[in-house]
């Protein structure tokens, strides 16, 4: 026996998919999805359902006081029978720490993984499998709970929805340096996954679109002087060839395509630095010339060349490469999650 039910109609809603040639980020959705509740204390038993809409409160702390965390991850099936998760126990102990920072109840490792093995078991079939493309996973956690009262919900539902994407190809898009607003403090909640990030972050991030760039590059909300993040990546730049990125200095979100970039560079001999980043300081290097490229990272695009750094006049500071060392590690990175090169880490595991 299972140790979740599956919804009638499941079968039905996987018949009926067929996975389009287009895929994009997120346009596509897979359909099904798994749920499980959290009331009085305990985990429910988790639900596969056919993709569809949910019911929520319109008094739920979910909507009145974004009591929201998600996580995001990726299945592949490149070359592959089986698919294979990559990382996806860090995922599940951000997604704790996110739990716990804003007092809702954590999801254990075993519902975890029952709620994204469901899914990409339920999926499997139709996890496009040209080299790039995946299967992303998206589990979250919000609180149902009904009252304007100043304390976490007593009710909670976690959820894994998914999509099949292809990497978007990006070419090397400019950033716009964001020096007015704040994405995020010390002591707040910019370290864990909090939807509540992406709702500061947003208005700077339309403007930066508007402005014909594709995101803003955040700095520290005391001295807005150090770089710490794009809204959604990690930044990296390289310096008389050597990798640095600003530390995690308790507002910087700890991105596992970070991490993963740190410990594999120094096998492809490039050394790493993470230390505090004053922009400008960075700013006169790349116009130096010992800044000589810049960079993104995070499970959805891997990594992202980054054509320059843009100030609120337009200015725009060019590093003199794009995407000679993101290039190579993109290709290193997605060869071990696409298991065509070995896993020194142990970070791929197959989903039997
Ligand atoms: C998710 C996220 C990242 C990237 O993290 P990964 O684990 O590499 O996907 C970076 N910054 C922010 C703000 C994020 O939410």
């Amino acid at each position: 026996m299972s140790a979740y039910d599956i919804a009638p109609g499941v079968d039905a809603a996987l018949a009926a998919f067929t996975l389009p040639e287009k895929l994009g980020f997120g346009a596509v959705t897979a359909p099904v999805m798994f749920s499980a509740e959290w009331e009085e204390g305990t985990w429910r038993r988790g639900i596969l359902l056919p993709y569809g809409r949910i019911e929520v409160w319109p008094g739920s702390r979910v909507l009145q006081y974004a009591e929201l965390v998600f996580e995001g991850l990726k299945a592949y099936k490149v070359g592959q029978s089986r698919a294979n998760l990559f990382r996806a126990q860090d995922n599940c102990r951000r997604m704790q720490r996110s739990a716990e920072r804003l007092a809702m109840p954590v999801v254990p490792e075993t519902l975890f993984f029952q709620g994204i093995k469901a899914v990409t078991r339920a999926c499997a079939p139709f996890i496009p499998a040209r080299s790039g493309q995946s299967l992303y996973l998206r589990p979250f956690l919000y609180g149902t709970e009904s009252g304007y009262l100043l304390r976490n919900s007593k009710s909670f539902r976690f959820m894994v929805i998914a999509n099949p994407v292809e990497s978007y190809a990006t070419g090397a898009p400019t950033v716009a340096i964001e020096r007015q607003e704040v994405r995020a403090a010390q002591g707040g909640i910019g370290t864990v996954k909090a939807s509540a990030n992406y709702a500061a972050s947003l208005r700077a991030s339309s403007r930066a679109l508007a402005r014909g760039h594709t995101v803003a590059l955040w700095l520290d909300a005391t001295e807005h002087r150090y770089i710490q993040e794009l809204s959604g990546m990690n930044f990296f730049a390289v310096i008389d060839g050597e990798l640095h990125t600003p530390e995690l200095d308790g507002a910087i979100l700890p991105g596992i395509t970070r991490d993963s970039l740190l410990k594999l560079a120094p096998r492809l001999g490039y050394a790493v630095h993470e230390r505090p980043m004053a922009l400008d300081e960075l700013l006169g290097q790349i116009g130096s010339g010992r800044c000589s490229e810049l960079f993104a990272c995070g499970t959805a695009a891997i990594v992202m060349p980054i054509g320059g750094l843009a100030e609120p006049d337009e200015r725009t500071f060019r590093p003199a490469q794009t995407d000679q060392v993101a290039a190579r590690l993109r290709t290193a990175l997605l060869a071990v999650q696409e298991r065509r090169e070995p896993d020194p880490f142990g970070w791929v595991r197959e989903v039997a």
